[in-house]
């Protein structure tokens, strides 16, 4: 079932003509750099109904974003909860690093890397050895010494900072933040990535001076939340939340709208007011701004704020010294962004049942290229549109990797115009029936609009000229 598209490659070369050879002659380097989608490792299962793999029942994948990655070849189930990413949902989520990264970067974020593993001790001080119970992955080394697989990072952090003991109130406000992989022994790990048990997560621990500073840090990092996710193209609403094993006074969780999540919010339909149900007392039904009916809404949570306080700061003793030279407790904020849940619950909120639809500026490719099928009327076509695909490399270098060539050559254009439509590439590059004319004209499918576009070749050149990328 999980047979790789593989159709031999030379199709496309021996079915160019002399012509192309020739310039493919000329162009080796660039003839060799050609993405071709039966080189791939994407198994791709896109008939309706049809699941990779060997994952469970029906019932499990009762979840959009979970059929359409396993269809789409983008993961691959490992064990309960846990799953390989393949190469395009790797494409994607390290776009959607970059844009992560650039976001931090624009509050002064710092990127670090702490260890996975998490001595029980640390965790034994802030008392959450206990307090976390089921959920924390425990192991053991050699001498017996216990340890967790970090579900999150405060004591780490915190003690981290707590070691550059001449730490001065010159070097607050102090923005740490790393992407890295999180553990969490889930009872019922479902919905592919929107519930594992291993899972990427951007998490920023923040050191401020004073309470004031700190709400000032808080509200930098909501703001950067919001125009992240309005990048995305994604409809969020942040939401007053508990703040349950994190601690802390004030959270906000960061919410996309949908069905099948999780959590149940409570909104003004005019947003003066958005909490999450667990927030809010029964007997409130109005808006306590307008006075409005609320309304309820299910969510998938995607990002979550804590103001912490000293909660860790004091257990750990992380300190400043303040202009004054006396040593102070930093007052502590904690941010985190679920990175592999931001790509499923994307594709969840933006795909319909059979197609998957990507934030575009995270599609994994931008751009796939479908030449005339072998031995059909417009096959000389071919060698006008693997032209155009050079010219477009040379002309965008940018795009470099993220443009494809459907080289099944075998299959009709209108079956790979359905896979293409199905995968979700922003812009779909045909050589239908115009191909034959004199200058060449190229069907561009236009994912976002929904239109066909005829163009030339300078004329494809243009619209990918605008091609966004993280
Ligand atoms: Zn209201």
């Amino acid at each position: 079932m999980l047979g790789l598209l593989r159709t031999g490659l030379p199709v496309l070369r021996a079915a160019a003509g002399p012509q192309l050879q020739a310039r493919s002659s000329q162009h080796d380097a660039s003839a060799h750099a050609r993405l071709l989608l039966s080189q791939l490792f994407q198994p791709l299962n896109l008939q309706v109904g049809g699941v990779a793999g060997c994952e469970g029942q029906a019932a499990e994948l009762g979840c959009r974003s979970h059929r359409l990655m396993l269809q789409g070849g983008l993961i691959h189930p490992a064990s309960p909860g846990c799953y390989h990413l393949l190469p395009p949902a790797v494409r994607s989520m390290e776009k959607l690093i970059r844009l992560i990264d650039g976001a931090m970067r624009n509050i002064g974020g710092q990127k670090v890397n702490m260890p996975s593993l998490s001595s029980a001790e640390l965790w034994r001080t802030s008392g959450r050895w206990e307090q976390m119970g089921p959920e924390l992955f425990r192991l053991a080394d050699r001498h017996g010494k216990e340890y967790c697989l970090g579900p999150t990072h405060e004591e780490a952090v915190t003690e981290l900072v707590a070691a550059h003991s001449n730490l001065s109130y010159r070097q607050l406000p102090l923005r740490l933040y790393q992407v890295t992989r999180k553990f969490r022994d889930e009872p019922k790990p479902r919905f592919g990535l929107l519930r594992s048990r291993e899972f990427y997560m951007k998490d920023m621990y923040t050191f401020d001076a004073s309470e004031e500073a700190a709400r000032h840090t808080y509200e930098l990092v909501c703001t950067a939340y919001r125009s992240l996710f309005k990048r995305l193209g994604l409809r969020c609403v942040q939401v007053r939340a508990a703040t349950g094993t994190i601690g802390g006074t004030a959270s906000h969780e960061f919410q996309l709208p949908a069905d099948i999540g999780e959590d149940r919010l409570v909104l003004c339909p005019a947003g003066h007011f958005a909490a999450n149900v667990e927030m809010v007392d029964e007997k409130q039904t109005a808006c306590p701004a307008c006075g409005e009916k609320l309304t309820q809404s299910r969510g998938i949570e995607v990002g979550h704020t804590f103001y912490l306080g000293t909660k860790y700061s004091s257990v750990h003793n992380a300190a400043f010294y303040t202009p004054e030279n006396k040593l102070q407790l930093a007052e502590m904020g904690c941010y985190g962004l679920g990175v592999t849940r931001i790509l499923a619950a994307s594709i969840e909120v933006l795909s319909t049942e059979d197609s998957i639809r990507w934030p575009s500026l995270i599609a994994p490719y931008q751009v796939c290229f479908i030449p005339p099928k072998k031995g059909s009327r417009e096959e000389r076509g071919a060698a006008l549109l693997e032209r155009l695909y050079d010219d477009v490399a040379e002309a965008l270098p940018r795009l470099a990797g993220d443009v494809v060539l459907d080289d099944r050559t075998q299959m009709t254009i209108g079956k790979r115009l359905k896979d293409a439509n199905k995968l979700g590439y922003p812009y779909v590059v045909v050589a239908g029936r115009r191909v034959c004319e004199d200058p060449p004209v190229f069907e561009v499918w236009d994912q976002s609009s929904g239109t066909v576009l005829y163009l030339t070749k300078e004329g494809v050149i243009e619209l990918l000229s605008k091609v966004q990328l993280p």
